[in-house]
């Protein structure tokens, strides 16, 4: 049955293909699409369509609002027990290493603007950075600036910490809990089809250890964020499978804030030779997410990942956050070759980057309340 939206025109011209026309009217209905027809739309369906049906599923959501938040990065540490391949920023692939005591990293936070909402803490996992310094981390930035929030440590270095600890998920959630952690990054996830995890990352926890993690956090009313490491070797099967485990887990918990897609960058590891897809695979990527992760409230583009301008052409493929304006404490992507080598932005820049795009800025807090 055909819907009079906006839309109707576009349904009415896939005629040729029968299988979009199907998937389209889903779409526009607000009807879960089914990982077959995700990958069918990761196969074959063109930019055009797909960008016009992510911003259909964005648009019913938000409007033309962009959101993003003012915060900065902490990376306590590059030094890490893991040899994932794909990384450019542990000790082991840079020599470069750094080792943040924990009054540099007061010190950091003392340092940041006043009108900041969010830290976010995330880095290598240390050998000896444990369950109780990463506790009064948290502790004493809290002692400090009570309405920070704190979202700090992916599911990779949660599970070390756990089980150097002897502590089980929950308990060593709940310490964390406890000492003023607010939210989980989303790193750690990659990719989670075991085959292609054991090629690129062998030696770290499993798919089913991080989504158990962020499970157990969300029932904790802890709240977190998903991402996919996508562009390397995986294929388009295993990105759908990758989504549908996230999907489900939403569907029990609904604790995911938001996804975010993060692109293999080729600079400085041990799968440079794959080279980095093109722009158009990055707007297929973002569209096809927003599309079929129908319970995600948000889909957010890291700029510092993909560049200012590829992020404002994001907000026309599904993505309705481009962050915050970060400062240049964040070296992840630089390492790997992100054209930013200085990933910094202000409120301003911000503002405009989003409203050149023909969307209206938006600050948020990190529960994306808008302020
Ligand atoms: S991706 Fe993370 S866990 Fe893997 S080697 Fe790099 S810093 Fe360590």
């Amino acid at each position: 049955m055909m819907t009079d939206t906006p839309y109707s025109f576009l349904l009415q011209n896939i005629k040729t293909e029968p299988a979009f026309r199907e998937i389209a009217e889903k779409v526009t209905a607000g009807t879960r699409i089914s990982s077959e027809e995700g990958l069918y739309l990761f196969e074959h369906a063109g930019l055009g369509l797909l960008g016009t049906l992510a911003t259909l599923v964005k648009e019913r959501l938000h409007g033309k609002k962009a959101f993003y938040i003012r915060n900065f990065h902490i990376e306590p540490t590059n030094i890490c027990i893991y040899h994932c391949k794909f990384c450019s920023y542990a000790h082991n692939k840079t020599g470069e290493t750094w080792e943040m005591s924990l009054d540099e990293m007061l010190e950091t936070v003392k340092k940041a603007p006043g009108d900041m909402r969010e830290v976010h803490i995330t880095g290598g996992v240390h050998p000896t950075f444990d369950l109780e310094f990463f506790s009064t981390l948290l502790q004493e930035i809290k002692k400090l600036r009570p309405g920070l929030h704190l979202k700090a440590y992916s599911a990779i270095e949660l599970d070390y910490m756990f089980e150097e600890a002897g502590v089980s998920i929950e308990e060593g959630l709940k310490i964390l809990k406890n000492h003023g952690l607010d939210s989980i990054p989303g790193g750690g996830a990659e990719i989670f089809d075991p085959e292609i995890r054991a090629q690129i990352c062998d030696d770290k926890a499993f798919g089913r250890k991080w989504l158990e993690i962020h499970e157990t956090a969300h029932n904790l009313g802890i709240g977190s964020n998903a991402t996919m490491l996508y562009g390397h070797i995986e294929k388009y099967s295993h990105r759908i499978d990758h989504l549908e485990k996230l999907r489900s887990l939403q569907d029990r918990t609904a604790g995911f804030n938001t996804f975010i897609p993060l692109k293999f960058k080729s600079a400085n590891n041990e799968m440079s030779y794959l080279g980095e897809v093109n722009a158009v695979e990055d707007m297929r990527n973002y569209a096809v997410s927003r599309i079929f992760l129908d319970n995600f409230p948000h889909i957010k583009a890291y700029w510092p990942m993909i560049g200012k301008q590829m992020s404002q052409l994001a907000l026309s493929f599904g993505v309705d956050d481009l962050d915050g304006t970060i400062n240049d404490t964040t070296q992840i992507y630089s390492l790997a070759g992100a054209d930013d080598k200085n990933p910094v932005i202000n409120t301003k820049g911000l503002i405009k980057l989003i409203e050149d795009a023909g969307y209206l800025a938006v600050e948020r807090d990190s529960w994306y309340n808008e302020i």
